[in-house]
């Protein structure tokens, strides 16, 4: 793939972890993952060289797996080690958080027991505003203040539903454990729903199945060490899989 599809313009937006570029085509923006770690609402912050090569490949790798599973996304294709092409979209302002096993804000939220595993996946909706800590809201709350429409989040819990069981089935084999993760969702110029955004070890958590290794960004939040390794390791074991 070379930089002559495209030709980069203005950039749009800069977000914590990546930055998005204008192209020649408005349907298009160029997505660019950047080396800077944020945590605890942007208290917690760091830059680490080849954070987001390593963010960009794994997220193009299981991008590239859910397309080929009939997947609606905004990811276009991987362009080289830092950016992607994706659908530009306009984004429902919406976390949706999907926990197959506890832990994290539920655990402290709630006082559920850490690491109990779930009979079925426990879905979530978070309201995405920094300046409010992306408080949890209920699907009444996105309808009624006009976040999301009734047939939106339909369609976000369906497709919701059906990535975590692709990831897992995907993860499983690798020997990865997929506790809880993050989505987001955009609708295009005409109004169809697309997954957004990035799937890493930055927006998921991955478990060592048989270690019980955090192979995910709580390693940094918790200063577990080697934040890197484990996130060269999911790319290892998810770039050596049989296609
Ligand atoms: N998550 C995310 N972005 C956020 C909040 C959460 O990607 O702004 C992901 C997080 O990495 C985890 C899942 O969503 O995989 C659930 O996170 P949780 O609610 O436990 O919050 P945290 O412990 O990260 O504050």
């Amino acid at each position: 793939m070379s930089g002559e599809k495209f030709t980069r313009r203005e950039m749009m937006y800069e977000g914590k972890a990546k930055r998005l570029y204008a192209t020649d085509d408005p349907e298009v923006v160029l997505v660019e993952y950047k080396d800077s770690f944020t945590a605890f609402n942007g208290e917690k912050r760091a830059e680490m060289s080849g954070k987001g090569r390593l963010n960009n490949l794994i997220s193009s790798e299981i991008f590239e797996y859910l397309a080929r599973n009939s997947v609606p996304l905004h990811f276009i294709e991987r362009v080289d080690e830092l950016r992607q092409l994706a659908v530009r979209v306009k984004i429902v302002p919406l976390e949706v958080v999907v926990r197959n096993i506890t832990t994290g804000s539920i655990v402290k939220r709630l006082g559920v027991e850490e690491g109990m595993k779930l009979d079925r996946p426990l879905l979530e909706f978070y309201y995405k505003d920094d300046a409010l800590g992306d408080p949890i809201v209920t699907e009444d709350h996105a309808l009624l203040f006009g976040w999301a429409h009734e047939e939106d989040l339909l369609r976000i819990k369906e497709i919701t539903l059906r990535v975590n069981d692709l990831l897992k089935k995907l993860f499983a084999p690798l020997g990865i454990v997929l506790v809880d993760f993050k989505l987001e969702f955009g609708h295009d110029s005409k109004g169809s729903l697309l997954l957004a955004d990035e799937i890493s070890p930055d927006t998921c958590r991955f478990w060592d199945s048989s270690t019980g290794d955090r192979l995910d960004k709580d390693r940094f939040r918790k200063d577990l060490g080697d934040v890197l390794g484990a996130y060269e390791e999911i790319y290892k074991r998810l770039s050596a899989r049989d296609k």
